[in-house]
């Protein structure tokens, strides 16, 4: 199979995938892939700022973008952990995200998906720095490598491997991002009609 079939088949997972809710990573692969406009703004703007701080990285020393693949095993078939960190130092990673409002801690998810880089690459330390897009204030949060987050995340792609393969919708993740979520109103209706997580896709859809 070729680089590109891989890394878009079941058995190749993305970090973010992973440290996102499961249930909208399973729908964006079994469904097409569907965008609200606020996830697009959302899209665009990320893009547009790691563009900018892409040549600061760089006058830094770091090396921007650097993709890795770090295989995994899952009962006795092995699945491909797929990555891209924006800027890796001599003996650190940097994660560059956007906020829109000032944080006095960062997101769990974005620790979740930095610690996964931490291991992958092998580096001890990592930093989130997030732009508040409304008022331009710069947070910048160190993180040092967790082996319990590590195990955690594991878990989190063996548990979405596996329902990839078995068709199996994930449970619901209720967390900031459901509102500009393209799926929230199947969870909403799923919620109001009892937890249907282990249905099969296609009677998911049907409903
Ligand atoms: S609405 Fe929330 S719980 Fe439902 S898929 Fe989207 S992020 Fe996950």
């Amino acid at each position: 199979m070729k680089e590109e079939e891989r890394i878009r088949s079941n058995d190749c997972l993305g970090v973010t995938e992973i440290c996102s809710c499961l249930r909208k990573s399973y729908f964006d692969r079994k469904c097409k892939k569907q965008y609200t406009d606020a996830s697009l703004i959302h899209i665009t703007m990320g893009k547009g700022l790691h563009l900018m701080f892409e040549e600061v990285f760089e006058r830094m020393g770091c090396e921007t973008e650097v993709s890795i693949r770090f295989p995994l095993r899952v009962n006795d078939e092995e699945v491909l952990i797929s990555g891209r960190a924006d800027a890796v130092g001599d003996n650190y990673i940097i994660e560059l995200k956007s906020c829109s409002k000032d944080l006095e801690e960062p997101y769990s998810s974005h620790v979740m998906q930095l610690n996964a880089y931490l291991y992958m690459f092998k580096v001890k330390k990592g930093y989130l720095i997030y732009i508040n897009k409304s008022n331009g204030r710069i947070h910048v949060f160190e993180i040092s490598f967790s082996p319990e987050l590590w195990r955690e995340f594991v878990e989190r792609a063996k548990k979405l491997y596996l329902a990839l393969k078995n068709n199996t919708v994930p449970g619901t993740e209720w967390n900031g991002l459901c509102m500009t979520c393209p799926y929230k109103s199947k969870c909403f209706k799923d919620k109001r009609q009892k937890d249907n997580s282990n249905a099969p896709i296609t009677s998911f859809f049907n409903n």
